[in-house]
C-alpha cells in the first residue's frame, strides 16, 4: 500500500537538538498528521503529535523523547541488559522516564519486588498515560510501583534506600536533565547501590554528542571499578548508535557468556522485540570511535 501524498502546506515538526543546542546544522523532521497536545509545563515545553511512520511522538524542549514506533528498542535495552546481567535484582530505581516505558519493562521481571520511579515533571506522566498509554501499559497501577514526583538529584542525595539497579532515563543534559549528568549525582547513585549493583544512563548519540559520553565517563570512572558504554540503534535518536552508560564495581557483569544470559532470559519468560541474549553480549563491543570516547 502506498501512503497518501502529504497535503499542501502539511505541518512538520523539526527537531532542533542538533541545530540550536549542539549547533551542528543538522535536523530531522516528522510530518505531523495531528498535534495531540502542546503546552509549557513548569519544567519544559512539551508536544505530543501523530506521524505516519512512528505513530505518536513525545518531544520535550524540542528534542524527541520517545515514539510509539521505536520505543521498544531503547526501553528493552536500558532495562533488560542491567537486570539480566545482574541476575538477582529485587529493587530498581528509575530516574526520569516519565513516559512509563522503562517502568513497564522493569515490571516485566517478576522477581522485581519494588520499582521506584522519581520523575520531576508530573505533566509528562499524566499526558503520556492519557495520550500514549501503550508506553506504560498499566505500569503506574502495578502495586510494586512507587512513584515520586521529585528532582532525581535531590532524591539520591537524601534517600537511605538501596537499589540493585539504577536506571537514569533522562532527557539530554539541557534543562532539568542537566543535573543528572553531574559528578555529585553519580556519586549519590553509587551510594544508593547495593554491593555489585549497576548504574545505567542515557548518554546520547556519540556521532553528535561525543563530549556528553566522555564527560559522563570521566565523572563515573573515579567512582566505580568498571565503567563503559553499551550501544543500540534507535532510528529516531538520529546519528547512528546511541551510547548507554554502564557503571558497577563488578567487572564480570558485562563479560558473562551468552549461555548464562540465555538461561536468565528464559527463566524470566520475557517475550522481547529487540533484546536477545546475543544482542546483550554484543552490545558491549564498541565501535572504535565510541570506545575512544572513554578517555
Ligand atoms: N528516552 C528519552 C531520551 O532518550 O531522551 C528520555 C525519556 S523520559 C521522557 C525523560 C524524563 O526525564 C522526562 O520526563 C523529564 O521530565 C525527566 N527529567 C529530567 N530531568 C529530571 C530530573 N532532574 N529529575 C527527575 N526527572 C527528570
Amino acid at each position: 500500500m502506498t501512503e497518501a501524498a502529504p497535503a499542501q502546506g502539511a505541518a512538520w515538526f523539526e527537531e532542533t537538538l542538533h541545530e540550536t543546542v549542539t549547533g551542528l546544522g543538522y535536523a530531522q523532521r516528522f510530518r505531523m498528521t495531528h498535534v495531540v497536545h502542546q503546552l509549557v509545563t513548569e519544567h519544559q515545553s512539551l508536544v505530543i503529535f501523530d506521524t505516519p511512520k512512528f505513530g505518536r511522538v513525545l518531544a520535550l524542549d524540542g528534542a524527541i523523547q520517545t515514539t510509539e514506533g521505536d520505543e521498544f528498542i531503547y526501553h528493552e535495552m536500558l532495562t533488560h541488559v542491567p537486570i539480566l546481567a545482574h541476575g538477582r535484582v529485587r529493587r530498581v530505581l528509575i530516574i526520569g522516564g516519565g513516559d512509563g516505558g522503562t517502568l513497564r519493562e522493569v515490571l516485566r521481571h517478576k522477581a522485581v519486588e519494588t520499582a521506584t520511579m522519581v520523575e520531576i515533571d508530573p505533566t509528562v506522566i499524566d499526558l503520556c498515560k492519557e495520550y500514549m498509554p501503550s508506553l506504560s501499559a498499566g505500569a503506574f497501577d502495578d502495586p510494586r510501583t512507587e512513584l515520586l514526583i521529585a528532582d532525581g538529584l535531590k532524591f539520591v542525595a537524601e534517600t537511605d534506600q538501596r537499589y540493585d539497579v539504577i536506571i537514569v532515563d533522562s532527557t539530554d543534559p539541557i534543562g532539568p536533565g542537566e543535573v543528572l549528568f553531574t559528578e555529585a549525582f553519580y556519586a549519590d547513585c553509587k551510594r544508593c547501590l547495593t554491593p555489585g549493583g549497576i548504574l545505567v544512563t542515557q548518554n546520547g548519540v556519540p556521532m553528535f554528542q561525543p563530549q556528553e559520553a566522555t564527560n559522563s565517563y570521566r565523572r563515573l570512572k573515579p567512582l566505580f571499578g568498571d565503567v563503559s558504554f553499551f550501544v543500540t540503534v534507535v532510528p529516531t535518536y538520529v546519528g547512528g548508535m546511541m551510547a548507554l552508560g554502564w557503571a558497577t564495581d563488578d567487572a564480570a557483569l558485562r563479560r558473562q557468556p551468552e549461555s548464562v544470559i540465555a538461561e536468565r532470559f528464559a527463566a524470566a519468560g520475557l517475550d522481547t522485540r529487540y533484546y536477545t541474549p546475543g544482542v546483550h553480549v554484543g552490545c558491549f563491543s564498541l565501535p572504535a570511535y565510541i570506545g575512544k570516547l572513554r578517555v
